[in-house]
C-alpha cells in the first residue's frame, strides 16, 4: 500500500494549462494539520510493518514549508517499528527547490520526482505561472540544485497535443542532461459540458506511435541505465516479470489519496471517481479498507474494466489507468488512449521477438 499525501490539498504556485485542479482556488494556504500528519504516519507504519511508503504530493508539495517536512521525519522516527523500511517520494515541479530543501532530501534520503514536459518551448506551452510565464527555467534551476547536492531526480513528463510529436526531441533532451529515470503519463482533461478530451490531450494513436518511437530510441541506445516506467511496465509484462507500474495493475484501490484534512479518496489521477470519500485517516486504515465503500470501488474498478476481458492484451494492459476512461453520453466508459496502447503492445511484442526474447 502506498499512501499519497496531499499535504497542502490542491494549491499551487503554478497554473498548468491541463491540470483539472486549476478550476478551482490553488491560492488559500491549506496544509494538513500536524494531528493529522502525526496520525497519518502512525497509521501508515501501523498498516505496513515492514515497508510503510508515502508519497508527499499536492498541488506544490513544497508549499508546506520545511518544518512540516522535519515534522515528517519526526512522526517517523517515532512510530518506526524495528526493522521497518520507510520510503519518501516527494513530486514536486521543482520551482521551488533550494539549497536548505536539497540538502533535506539527501539526508533524509527523499526519492525527488519532478514534471518537466522536456526542453523549455515544449516544457513552457502548458506548464505555466499564474502570469502566463513559462516555468521551465525555474524548474531547471531546482534541478541543479539537486544535483549539485547529489541527488539525480526521477522526472514525469505530461505527453499532450504539443510534445507529443517530438519523442526524438524530447528522449535526446531527458539523455543529453542525464535524466534517465523517466515516465512519460499522457494529459488527461476533460471538457466539462462533454466530458471527452480537450485539445491538449494527445490523440490515442499518436501517444501510441510516442511511446513507440521511445522504445525503438531505448533499444538503440542500450544504457541499462535509462529506466522508462511505461517500457519497463510492458516489457516485464511480456517476459513474465514482476514490475508493473499502477497503470497496468488494475489495483487503484491500492493508491488511496488523503487529502490535507484527513479525509481519503480514491486515487487522485482518478478524476472521474473524485468523490469517492472512503473515509477518515482518523478511523484508522484496517477499519477504512474493509469498509464496503472501499470493496465498492474496487468492483467498480473491475466492471470498468469489462469490455476489456476479450482483448488480447488484457494481460499486458489490464484496462490501463482509471483516469483515461471517458465516454460519449450512452456508451460504457472506455479507455480513451486503447488504440494507441494497442499498437505499443504490437510493436514492443514484435520487437522482442524479433530479438527471440519471446518466442516467434
Ligand atoms: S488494450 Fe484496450 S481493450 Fe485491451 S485491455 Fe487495454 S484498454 Fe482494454
Ligand atoms: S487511477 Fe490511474 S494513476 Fe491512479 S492508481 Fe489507477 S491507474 Fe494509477
Amino acid at each position: 500500500m502506498i499512501l499519497i499525501a496531499k499535504i497542502v490539498s490542491i494549491d499551487c504556485n503554478l497554473k498548468c494549462d491541463y491540470c483539472f485542479y486549476h478550476r478551482w482556488n490553488q491560492n488559500s494556504n491549506r496544509l494538513m494539520s500536524c494531528g493529522t500528519l502525526e496520525t497519518l504516519i502512525k497509521e501508515g507504519c501501523d498498516y505496513s510493518p515492514i515497508c510503510a511508503q508515502f508519497i508527499w504530493h499536492g498541488g506544490e508539495p513544497l508549499l508546506a514549508g520545511l518544518k512540516f517536512f522535519e515534522k515528517i521525519i519526526e512522526f517517523q522516527n517515532k512510530y518506526r517499528k524495528n526493522g521497518q523500511n520507510i520510503v519518501n517520494k516527494i513530486q514536486t515541479n521543482g520551482t521551488l527547490i533550494n539549497e536548505e530543501w536539497a540538502k533535506f532530501f539527501h539526508s533524509n534520503q527523499f526519492g525527488v520526482g519532478i514534471s518537466l514536459d522536456g526542453p523549455k518551448n515544449l516544457h513552457n506551452t502548458f506548464r505555466k505561472y499564474p502570469d502566463s510565464d513559462g516555468s521551465f527555467d525555474a524548474t531547471w534551476q531546482g534541478i541543479q540544485i539537486l544535483r549539485q547536492n547529489g541527488i539525480i531526480p526521477g522526472i514525469i513528463a505530461v505527453i499532450n497535443s504539443a510534445n507529443v510529436i517530438f519523442p526524438q526531441e524530447m528522449f535526446e533532451f531527458f539523455i543529453d542532461s542525464e535524466l534517465k529515470n523517466l515516465v512519460f503519463n499522457p494529459a488527461m482533461i476533460k471538457d466539462d459540458i462533454s466530458g471527452l478530451p480537450t485539445g491538449i490531450v494527445a490523440k490515442p494513436t499518436d501517444y501510441g506511435n510516442f511511446i513507440n518511437r521511445i522504445f525503438d530510441l531505448w533499444l538503440k541506445k542500450d544504457d541499462p541505465k535509462i529506466e522508462i516506467r511505461q517500457i519497463k511496465s510492458v516489457v516485464h509484462a511480456l517476459i513474465g516479470g514482476k514490475y508493473r507500474s499502477c497503470r497496468f495493475k488494475s489495483e487503484c484501490q491500492k493508491y488511496p489519496t488523503i487529502e490535507c484534512n484527513g479525509d481519503i479518496f480514491s486515487c487522485d489521477g482518478d478524476e472521474q471517481n473524485k468523490n469517492i470519500r472512503f473515509g477518515n485517516i482518523r478511523q484508522g486504515l484496517n477499519h477504512i479498507f474493509s469498509s464496503e465503500i472501499y470493496k465498492e470501488y474496487r468492483r467498480k474498478i473491475q466492471r470498468l474494466r469489462i469490455s476489456c476481458l476479450d482483448c488480447q492484451w488484457y494481460k499486458i494492459c489490464r484496462g490501463g489507468c482509471t483516469r483515461d476512461y471517458c465516454s460519449r453520453s450512452q456508451e460504457l466508459p472506455k479507455n480513451y488512449f486503447c488504440e494507441g496502447m494497442k499498437e505499443v503492445y504490437q510493436h514492443i511484442s514484435d520487437s522482442l521477438k524479433y530479438y527471440k526474447i519471446l518466442p516467434l
